[in-house]
């Protein structure tokens, strides 16, 4: 899937895309469920290679998600040191399952957050709900909605 803000695309590995969706159907529905992105920036581009899933020390509630396990951080600095410093976190993911797409509050606070703590990158931000898709991207403290690229176009 690629999502547009402007001139700047995202394109988001299918495979990403099926690990992310498998949260909204039972029994995962129950909770949210959410993780973070990872991939590597292209000039103005960002591709999305994986992401990683809900962790045991996560919180996971019927209208929240906070990732307090340490694992995804881990993860990242992983593929950073095994990709030779070209994969990297890029964003975050959750979901709304049963829900509208649309971020709360609460998720316009974090990742305006997130987006100051990552000024030399952008970062993006997914969030699956029961009516579809709705990404964001951050970059130097402004976040932008992204459109969803037709297949035809790409
Ligand atoms: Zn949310």
């Amino acid at each position: 899937m690629i999502f547009r803000a402007g001139m700047r695309l995202v394109v988001v590995h299918n495979q990403v895309m099926m690990r992310i969706e498998r949260y909204l159907r039972v029994p995962e529905n129950a909770t949210e469920a959410g993780g973070i992105l990872i991939g590597c920036y292209r000039g103005p581009h960002i591709e999305i290679t994986e992401c990683s899933e809900p962790l045991r020390r996560d919180r996971r509630a019927q209208l929240r998600f906070d990732r307090d396990d340490p694992g995804h951080q881990g993860l990242a600095k992983r593929r950073w040191t095994e990709s030779g410093r070209t994969h990297t976190f890029v964003g975050e993911w959750h979901t709304h399952p049963g829900f509208s797409s649309t971020p709360s509050g609460i998720d316009l606070k974090t990742w305006r957050e997130v987006t100051r703590n990552n000024l030399a990158g952008s970062s993006v931000f997914l969030i699956r709900g029961g009516d579809g898709w709705w990404a964001g991207l951050g970059a130097g403290r402004i976040l932008t909605r992204m459109s969803i690229v037709p297949p035809d176009d790409e």
